[in-house]
Parts: C-alpha cells; structure tokens; sequence
C-alpha cells in the first residue's frame, strides 16, 4: 500500500452501535461542506433499506480477503464476526478533490488510523445513559433478543475505549451533538496550518 497524501484532515468517528452515530454523521456531511463520508467495504449481509454503494461496498468473504491482501484497505476489523475496510483509493479521491474525510470505524480501525496518521482527529460518542443504550438498540426492531444481549455486551466492552479519543461527545440532545461535531471540525479548519492552504490567496495579498 503506498502512503496517502494528506491533503485534508481524515475525522474519526467511533461509538458503539445504538448511540446514533450514523444519524449524527450523515446530518453532519451533510450540512459541512468540503466533507465528504468514506463508504466502508463490509461482509456483512445488508439491512432492510441499506444500498450497496452507498451505505456500504457489501462484498463475500473471499473477494475482501483478496482486496485485504492486495492493500487496498488502509484500516480493517472483524466487527460482531463480520469484516469492515476503508479503501485508500477512495480516501485519497476524495482528498485530492479537496475534502476533508469522515471515517465511521470502530476502535480497532481508529487505532489503526491513529498509528499511521497521528494528525487524524479521532471522535468517540457515548450515549447519555446505559438505559438509552439499551432502549436504542431494543428499538431497532431489526435483531433479536439474542443478537440484542451481545450486542449490549459488545457496545459496553466498545465503551472502554473511548478515552484513547481526542473528542468525546456524548449524544442525549441530537442537535446539541450535531453542533459539537460541527464545533470539532470547524476549530481544526481555523487551525494556522490548515487555514493556510484554505486561505493561502488572502495571506500572499495581505502580506505583499
Ligand atoms: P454496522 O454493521 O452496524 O453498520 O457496523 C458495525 C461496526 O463496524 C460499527 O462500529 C462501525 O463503525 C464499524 N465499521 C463500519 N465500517 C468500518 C470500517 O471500514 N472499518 C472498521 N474498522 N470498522 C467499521
């Protein structure tokens, strides 16, 4: 795998499932511009109403283990027994055409990330309380109970990582998360070194 050009700055988000991540983070590309979502290649079979190409890249087994093998995944995980990857190709796409990249990966693929790319910003959200959690992922309506207890177990044993995050937003208030997020990504913008490629016109003018 050759090393990405980080043109832009690749955001993090991590949670455990039932803490409303994937709303928080599509509401978030959504109103941000220049911030673009990557699209995870995945085993997994797709849910009701997830599209292929665009909730996820949904391959076998066997083809991802190819693609693992040929480099393309910057960062993969086996999440809940199936396996998730972050393409490179399509990270630094995005990169090129000047956006800042939104990552939505478990802890394993965070650490990953942060090991090569120490300047990427690392998001964890939590939910507001053990019984929300509980009560989202009962609310689902998709899983059984079974699925729902391990799923609890897996979220709790999740939860333990949150510390190794730079950010940690809790999620009881969507808009009040949403606008955290918002706040994170706007103040690394205003950072010097990134304002300087943003506004490097404006500087040359002002200091002729
Ligand atoms: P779900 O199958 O419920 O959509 O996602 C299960 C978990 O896999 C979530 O924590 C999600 O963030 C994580 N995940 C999704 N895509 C990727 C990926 O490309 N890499 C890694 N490491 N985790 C991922």
């Amino acid at each position: 795998m050759s090393n990405l050009a980080l043109t832009g700055t690749l955001f993090i988000v991590s949670a455990p499932s039932g803490t409303g991540k994937t709303s928080l983070v599509n509401a978030l590309v959504r109103d941000t511009n220049h911030l673009k979502l990557s699209i995870s290649h995945t085993t997994r079979p797709p849910r009701d109403k997830e599209i292929d190409g665009y909730n996820y890249h949904f391959i076998d087994t066997d083809k991802f283990k190819q693609m693992q093998l040929a480099g393309v995944f910057m960062e993969s995980a086996e999440v809940f027994g199936n396996l998730y990857g972050t393409s490179q190709d399509a990270v630094q796409k995005m990169l090129d055409e000047g956006h800042d990249v939104v990552l939505e990966i478990d802890w394993q693929g965070a650490e990953q990330i942060k090991a090569r790319f120490p300047e990427a910003i690392s998001i964890f959200i939590l939910p507001p309380s053990i019984e929300a959690l509980k009560q989202r992922l009962t609310n689902r309506g998709q899983d059984s109970d079974e699925v729902i207890s391990h799923r609890m177990d897996k979220a709790i044993s999740e939860l333990k990582h949150h510390d190794k995050a730079d950010y940690l937003v809790v999620n009881d208030d969507f808009e009040e998360a949403l606008k955290s997020l918002k706040a994170i990504v706007k103040a690394n913008r205003m950072k010097t070194a990134n304002q300087k490629i943003i506004i490097d016109r404006l500087i040359r003018q002002l200091l002729k």
